[in-house]
């Protein structure tokens, strides 16, 4: 039989509320991971199944510590057991798609990593965790799988990390990849990949975590935005700064007065939109202002970038020859 990890960190597919109609007013990481499977017997068909809490919390409150654990735990459990299929994670929903993005950019095997949430708590009429659930189980146990870095299955669907991002804050189809679409989909027939997974870029195989993780804010971008926020992150001295623009990326020119005269240090500095979707292209002004270009990365994954290039000692060269392979970041 294959043998598969489930790692449980919390979030709404381990939620519970005081009655089966409630679908907004509970708490979200209560379950174990061990009640979670418990609850699909028809999982122990599919593999044998190791659980381990990493954590149980409301992925809201997710802490860089749950990485560094999350992380560990992936690379020891693939590097001790070459008979592992694969890691199947449970996850709150609102932060996932930035813990798909990290662990796209740290984890080189090959083996399925898939992260899966719930949109309803587990106590609900119509729960959708369950069926989620069983679903990622069959996408890493998949041999369709491999090869794709990290994924993400909700709702039937398989995301791909770089383009996954948690679009409605209600509705078990909340889940989307704007700008590529699904990679593919499950069903009962089975995995659905129809694109080859290709050769894949992990920049940050062999990087370790620290205990103690750099300073990367997110600066938004609005009508006449407060320059407040982005001189107390220049003055800070932040390791990394995002700066989500407006359309495709535009900052104001109050914004890029203030980084024109800024003399200190500068961050390491990703310029994202706060459109949803679509890129943000090299903009002929930045490196004056040490600005690079996010891509198609939302801000919550730029994020998510600068914090690994930081710990990994990456300066403004450094990152641009990481963007500049396209693959990456698209
Ligand atoms: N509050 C939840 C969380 O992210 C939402 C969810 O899981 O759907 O943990």
């Amino acid at each position: 039989m294959k043998r598969l990890l489930l790692l449980a960190t919390g979030g709404t597919i381990a939620g519970c509320a005081d009655d089966r109609a409630t679908l907004n007013n509970y708490t979200a990481g209560v379950l174990g991971g061990d009640a979670l499977l418990a609850a699909v017997p028809q999982l122990r068909e599919l593999a044998a199944i190791d659980v381990e809490q990493i954590a149980n919390v409301d992925s809201a409150d997710l802490l860089f510590e749950h990485w560094r654990l999350l992380v560990g735990r992936i690379r020891e459990a693939l590097a001790a057991d070459p008979e592992l299929s694969g890691v199947v994670i449970t996850h709150g929903t609102n932060t996932l798609e930035e813990t798909a993005w990290l662990l796209q950019l740290l984890i080189e095997d090959p083996r399925p990593v898939v992260l899966v949430g719930a949109m309803r708590p587990a106590t609900a009429l119509s729960a959708d965790g369950p069926l989620n659930l069983y679903q990622a189980v069959q996408v890493a146990l998949s041999r369709e799988a491999r090869g794709h870095g990290a994924l993400v299955v909700m709702d039937g669907q398989i995301h791909a990390a770089q383009w996954v991002s948690k679009l409605a804050t209600q509705g078990v189809g909340a889940f989307a990849s704007p700008g590529s679409g699904p990679l593919g989909w499950v069903d009962d027939v089975g995995v659905h990949l129809p694109m080859a997974s290709g050769s894949r870029q992990v920049p940050f195989a062999n990087l370790d975590l620290p205990e103690q993780w750099p300073q990367v804010p997110i600066v938004y971008g609005c009508v006449e935005p407060e320059p407040l926020l982005l001189t107390a992150c220049l003055n800070a001295d932040v390791a990394g700064l995002v700066l989500t623009g407006t359309g495709a990326g535009q900052l104001s020119a109050a914004e890029r007065s203030a980084l024109q005269d800024w003399s200190g240090r500068r961050p390491l500095m990703l310029r994202a939109n706060r459109c949803g979707s679509g890129p943000v292209h090299h903009h002929p002004g930045d490196e004056r202002l040490g600005l690079l270009p996010a891509g198609s990365l939302n801000p919550q994954k730029a994020r998510v970038l600068l914090l690994l290039a930081s710990i990994a000692g990456c300066d403004g060269v450094a990152l641009a020859g990481l963007i500049a392979q396209r693959q990456l970041i698209s």
